[in-house]
């Protein structure tokens, strides 16, 4: 692989020292370009070079190389640029975060990719709260025409392909097409549906390179993410903090300064929101946070939500509770979603509530594997993602619920609320 450093230009400010993304002290324009200069007039050839060098993967959840992505449109252009801050995961508020304290990184990122595959529109697909935001930023600023579209507050709203078909003025919900949205998507063209972070992330290697970016990091995580952790105890609902955390730190130190209870008052974690795994404590507190670290617990960092859990609290009620809300928001559009979810998500109420026996485990195990595979989309596969995990990390419980009590209570009998 190349490794060509980006070269010094005119109007380019020093690496910010520390956090990158939060860099700047207010949402300005003027601030961001005091704090971060100007792009670099380079070539789109040259700009994706420094992506690829840089090793930047998407942080929407799935992970993907960004570098191949936007090869890809590229090959089938024209194109469109689509801004995705839907941020449909109710435990994450990163994306609505960044846009508030950062949304010229991101309108810099939609430029950067704008110019790399040669889009001549783009849109800003937002949570409606972050829609004045950023129409405030662009008004700031020339350049490339870009739409604000507010999306829909749900669950599946920021999939790619139900962005594509809200931005096309359908239902945000998922749909099956011959065609990959990349091949044709927004008006028929080649669309690429970048999470916001993945292009505020684009704007900064744009302006230092691909080396500097990957200078923190991991090999294999290169750089740092923002990571939304829920403070221990308090409702998933209430607002969480949202960290900027280099890949490869250890799971202990994010917690110890974030979740406001010493890491070893601990049970277990869930990394990756709801569709995310459950991580024990404190087996895995010394994992590091990067694709390598998470992967012997089955687990990924997915969009950087972190629900951290007590010890007196109970995991199998916490899940039971997620999985009610997967199953109520999915767009019940395949068999999975309409008839598996609800089912799984009872079978897993009531085990939780230690209503049943040995006969309540194998029910949940069943209606996991009937959904596993089996939707156009990956929600049925994220929520079977989930329950298996709280089978695992909490089997104790598990043996102690079907006889009608609850670990977390030590042995009580079964009735409380987290
Ligand atoms: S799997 Fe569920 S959420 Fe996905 S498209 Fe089908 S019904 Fe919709």
């Amino acid at each position: 692989m190349t490794t060509t450093a980006m070269t010094p230009a005119q109007g380019l400010r020093m690496p910010p020292q520390g956090p990158r993304l939060f860099a700047a002290r207010d949402p300005f324009l003027a601030t961001h370009l005091d704090t971060y200069g100007t792009i670099p007039d380079v070539t789109p050839a040259q700009l994706l070079e420094q992506v690829r060098i840089s090793g930047l993967t998407g942080r929407g959840g799935a992970g993907f190389p960004t570098a191949a992505k936007l090869e890809t449109v590229t090959a089938n252009a024209p194109a469109v640029v689509v801004a995705n801050g839907a941020e449909g995961e109710p435990a994450s508020r990163k994306d609505a975060e960044l846009l508030r304290r950062a949304p010229h990184l991101v309108l810099d990122g939609i430029e950067v990719a704008a110019r790399i595959t040669g889009a001549g529109e783009a849109f800003a697909y937002l949570r409606p709260e972050v829609v004045p935001l950023v129409r405030q930023a662009l008004a700031e600023r020339s350049g490339l025409r870009i739409t604000v579209v507010a999306a829909p507050d749900t669950f599946v709203s920021g999939q790619e392909t139900a962005v594509v078909s809200a931005l096309a003025g359908g239902p945000a919900l998922p749909r099956f097409s011959r065609h990959r949205i990349f091949q044709r998507g927004v008006g028929g063209r080649a669309t690429l549906v970048q999470n916001v972070e993945t292009l505020a992330q684009l704007a900064l290697i744009a302006r230092y390179g691909g080396v500097w970016f990957a200078s923190a990091g991991t090999p294999d995580s290169t750089g740092t993410f923002l990571a939304t952790v829920h403070p221990v105890g308090q409702a998933l609902t209430t607002a969480p903090a949202v960290w900027e955390v280099t890949h490869g730190l250890p799971l202990r130190q994010v917690l110890a300064g974030t979740a406001g209870r010493p890491p070893e008052e601990l049970q277990a974690v869930l990394v990756g929101g709801y569709h995310g795994t459950w991580l024990p404590l404190p087996a895995a507190l010394d994992a590091p946070l990067s694709r390598a670290g998470l992967e012997p617990y089955g687990a990924g960092l997915g969009a950087g939500v972190m629900i951290p859990l007590a010890k007196s609290a109970c995991g199998l009620e916490l899940t039971a509770s997620i999985a009610g809300y997967l199953a109520r928001e999915s767009a019940k559009q395949c068999g999975p979603c309409q008839f598996g979810l609800p089912e799984l998500a009872q079978n897993f109420a009531a085990l939780a509530a230690g209503q049943v026996g040995r006969s309540g485990l194998d029910a949940v195990r069943r209606s996991t594997g009937l959904v596993e595979g089996r939707g156009v989309c990956r929600h049925p596969d994220g929520t079977a993602r989930l329950i298996r995990s709280a089978l695992r990390v909490f089997g104790d419980d598990v043996l102690l619920h079907q006889h009608g009590r609850c670990l977390a209570r030590i042995g009580e009998p079964y009735g409380g609320v987290l």
